[in-house]
């Protein structure tokens, strides 16, 4: 039997080749360990800028398939972040596909970072959703192509505090963009999610003098922002409809559609979450016909590539926060590019991000 038929047998069937026609990346890498169960996918979307950096992500795919839609999407987002916050990064992603809280071991771990290491620093890994720094020490342990990883260990730390900075530089220049001039001080905002990122921008938030609206389903959580930073709690869909200047989603992806942005009063929306926009045409035009000044996800929340990046090069927390601090300058950049060209945020910073590969692509074209 061919391996298509056999994976037509498994009613898996698909064409790696195929699959990749309407992609650009550049290498897809399958690792198979059966002493450890290890059974990973690195995809490396674009090495123009430099070495594809992204975090390694275990999780209970039911299919290959769906495993590998995940690691392309993911690779070619961390292309467009790196490249927007202006680091000689290219991007990259790797899944693992298992049960992390059941099929994770150190072997495992430690296999898998041979793999990494076999590219010879082309992928850079990370931690992600069911990895830890702990997992980060053992592929350390393989291979030098490793970040994220504890102070203690000359690494950055956890990468949230410079996130939270992150997003609180790209919601000043949206409120600039928005009403004129960039202070927060009275200003009502609502912050869905007040976990490790919420948190420090409530954190920042109330130091400048905002009042504050939270909403997380931890209660913990929520009397500490209440206690603390004088916040208001609302439950659920409620933070949707609030008479407020902005909107920072912390918590899920996917929240910026039809229904939930008809219900939005708010001028701004600034947040940490990854891929907001349920649909990034669709739903872009919708908050731009709206009126609202809506702050791209991956740019506003590249502190924590930032980060880690740093780490590779030595890492040095004040220049971490220096060039997360040129989010504010970023953003203004691409609104600017938004009303020349007509189009939404999230496109002109897509836009923005491909020229700045295109560019370099041809700076790199002589020796
Ligand atoms: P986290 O898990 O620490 O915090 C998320 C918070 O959202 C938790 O407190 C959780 O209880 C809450 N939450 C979950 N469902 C909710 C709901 N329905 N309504 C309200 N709150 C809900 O994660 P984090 O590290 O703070 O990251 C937040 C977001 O930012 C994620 O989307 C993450 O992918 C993104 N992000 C984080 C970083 C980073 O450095 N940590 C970097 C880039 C992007």
């Amino acid at each position: 039997m061919t391996q298509t038929q056999s994976s037509a047998a498994n009613g898996t069937a698909f064409d790696l080749f195929a699959r990749l026609e309407n992609t650009d990346h550049e290498q897809v890498v399958y690792c198979q360990d059966r002493a450890t169960g290890l059974k990973a996918i690195i995809a490396i979307h674009n090495t123009v800028l430099g070495p594809g950096l992204g975090g390694t992500r275990m999780w209970k795919y039911s299919t290959e398939a769906e495993a590998l839609n995940d690691v392309l999407r993911l690779s070619r987002g961390m292309t467009y972040k790196a490249s927007i916050a202006g680091l000689n990064l290219g991007g990259a992603k790797a899944v693992i596909i298992g049960d992390a809280s059941r099929d994770k071991s150190e072997a495992l771990m430690r296999k898998f970072g041979r793999f990494v290491d076999n590219l010879n620093g082309k992928y850079i890994t990370a931690e992600d959703v069911g990895t830890t720094t702990r997992d980060m020490e053992y592929v350390n342990m393989e291979s030098d192509h490793v970040v994220g990883l504890p102070e203690s260990m000359g690494g950055g730390g956890d990468p949230s505090p410079v996130t939270a900075y992150g997003v609180y530089m790209g919601m000043k220049a949206s409120a600039k963009a928005a009403y004129g001039n960039d202070s927060l001080a009275g200003k009502t905002i609502a912050v869905q999610g007040i976990g490790k990122v919420g948190m420090h921008l409530v954190e920042y938030l109330h130091k400048e003098g905002a009042r504050l609206f939270v909403s997380d389903i931890h209660d913990a959580a929520l009397q500490y922002a209440a206690n603390h930073f004088g916040a208001t709690v609302v439950t659920g869909s409620e933070i949707y409809g609030l008479d407020a200047d902005i909107f920072a989603p912390c918590a899920l992806g996917a929240i910026l559609n039809a229904e939930n942005i008809g219900k939005l009063k708010v001028k701004v929306v600034a947040g940490a979450a990854n891929n907001q926009l349920e649909d990034e045409t669709l739903h872009g035009d919708m908050l731009r016909s709206k009126g609202i000044v809506y702050a791209p996800d991956f740019v506003i929340n590249a502190g924590g590539l930032i980060n880690v990046y740093s780490e590779y090069t030595g890492y040095v927390r004040e220049i971490a926060m220096a060039q997360t601090e040129n989010i504010y300058n970023t953003i203004l950049a691409i609104y600017q590019r938004a009303d020349e060209r007509n189009i939404n945020n999230q496109l002109a910073a897509i836009e923005l991000a491909e020229k700045r590969i295109h560019d370099m692509m041809l700076v790199k074209s002589t020796f």
